[in-house]
């Protein structure tokens, strides 16, 4: 069984362990460099994206995880984990940054003030329908040719991708972890 890790800085880390270990996974939790050593996969959690960028820095995590994602380790990032990688944020503060793992533009807190947090059915594609729990989501605005729409939501306003993968990397709006539908879990370590 390949090594998988959950980023765990700040953030829901204790329910992607959780939904890890469901799938018989025992996820390490991944506080300082050494801990990204033969890993396989990594999660980062929902939480708060200019929290973790700045613990990133602190715990000196920042640079050698940008440099394992850019050769081999795969990340599967939630809310602000898909925050943290993607290429363009709008509305970050104005020292935010991230990996640029994903080629797409999120929009903080996207889905505006007033419904900051919803639950829905999402439609996935090669899954099915999965709940979608999002809290101050982060909205995909835009998304490179490389980059495949898994689901998208329409919140009234016109589709959004919520779920999306390019290669080996997955970005979710929502928060799978939150519920006990471990679908997108398992595929994303099926495809590691
Ligand atoms: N709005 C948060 C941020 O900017 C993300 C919210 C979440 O992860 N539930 O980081």
């Amino acid at each position: 069984m390949v090594a998988v890790g959950v980023l765990a800085l700040q953030g829901d880390v204790r329910e992607h362990v959780a939904a890890l270990g469901d799938l018989g996974y025992e996820a390490r939790l991944v506080r300082r460099p050494t801990d990204l050593v033969g890993l396989r996969g990594i999660v980062i959690p929902g939480g708060e994206s200019t929290t973790m960028a700045r613990l990133l820095v602190t715990s000196e995590l920042r640079q050698p995880l940008s440099e394992a994602i850019a050769t081999d380790l795969a990340v599967f990032g939630t809310c602000a984990g898909l925050i943290m990688l993607a290429g363009h944020v709008l509305d970050g503060r104005s020292d935010q940054w991230s990996f640029g793992a994903l080629d797409v533009t999120v929009r903080r807190n996207g889905y505006g003030r007033q419904v900051a947090s919803f639950e829905t059915t999402v439609r996935v594609a090669g899954i099915g329908d999965v709940p979608g729990v999002f809290i101050r989501a982060p909205r995909i605005v835009a998304t490179g040719e490389g980059v495949e729409i898994l689901a998208s939501h329409d919140h009234g306003d016109g589709p959004a991708p919520v779920l999306v993968r390019q290669g080996r990397h997955w970005g979710c709006s929502f928060h799978p972890e939150l519920t006990d539908n471990r679908a997108i879990h398992a595929a994303f370590v099926a495809s590691l």
